[in-house]
């Protein structure tokens, strides 16, 4: 078996999960920029946390035989204090040209917040004009419907913003439809309990097809599996999908995506 791991934060996880993600035949691995678990105090945390995305982390993957590549941006969860996110955003252009950088990301909405709405447009204008490739982190539970709905209504209405080129991300059963009928791409994020279970991926899989979706682990510091990606495709094979099928959704899928940004390069 040969997959990208698309969305994971492994500055939060062990050299054993490396380790392990390697051995199930993990090829990359993308890191979009997220809450660390509690709030930073100021521009400099985020300063910081860029740096180590986009030098440290790659070198702690490369001892274990994997590629790693990033996103970068404010996370909605820290969106609420606009003028925070302005000198945030004002750092990332500096950081674009690093080699491992894919895009901007995981940008989005948390609680559909009227600032954290500021916030996300602020973002998507700063992917515009430095042309960069777009991730999107869509809202929990009961908000997810509505925000999703909302962060769609923003990238439409930029004409500068090709639909290919975003990925919206933890989409499930009620959003996925949406989100392909605009041409953008849907990730699905397979957790133990919460957003999709393997089972139900794989049931999405199966009534829409695979064109312009992948599955990530998006595994942090929370309850998560860094394997959640080669374990369903583990029960994809007991389900009677073809090893064809399953590499096109786990390898082919990720790699079509991302190769869309230069830096994207697996050897
Ligand atoms: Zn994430």
């Amino acid at each position: 078996m040969r997959y990208i791991e698309p969305h994971a934060h492994v500055v939060s996880r062990t050299t054993d999960d490396y380790e392990r993600m390697a051995l199930a035949g993990c090829a990359a691995v993308c890191e979009p920029a997220f809450w660390a678990g509690f709030d930073r105090s100021s521009p400099a945390g985020f300063y910081d946390y860029f740096c180590q995305l986009t030098e440290h982390e790659p070198k702690r993957a490369a001892k274990f035989g994997l590629k790693h590549f990033c996103w970068l941006c404010i996370n909605s969860k820290e969106a609420e204090d606009v003028k925070l996110a302005e000198e945030v955003i004002a750092l990332i252009p500096q950081f674009l040209n690093r080699p491992n950088v894919l895009g901007i990301g995981e940008i989005g909405l948390n609680k559909n917040s009227r600032n954290e709405l500021r916030v996300l447009e602020m973002q998507v204008e700063l992917a515009a004009t430095h042309e960069q490739l777009i991730l999107v982190h869509t809202p929990h539970l009961e908000d997810k419907l509505k925000g999703t709905r909302l962060i769609l209504d923003v990238l439409k209405n930029d004409q500068r913003i090709r639909p290919e080129r975003v990925i919206i991300d933890h989409v499930e059963e009620h959003t996925v439809e949406m989100v392909l009928d605009c041409g953008m791409w849907a990730g699905m994020t397979l957790y133990p309990e919460t957003k999709c279970t393997p089972a139900r991926a794989i049931d999405i899989l199966e009534t829409y097809g695979s064109e312009r979706i992948w599955m990530n682990s998006a595994c942090d510091w929370g309850v998560s599996d860094p394997l959640a990606v080669p374990k369903t495709a583990l029960e994809m094979k007991r389900r009677g999908h073809l090893a064809k099928a399953i590499d096109r959704v786990i390898y082919q899928n990720p790699q079509k995506f991302l190769k869309q940004s230069k830096n994207f390069k697996l050897l």
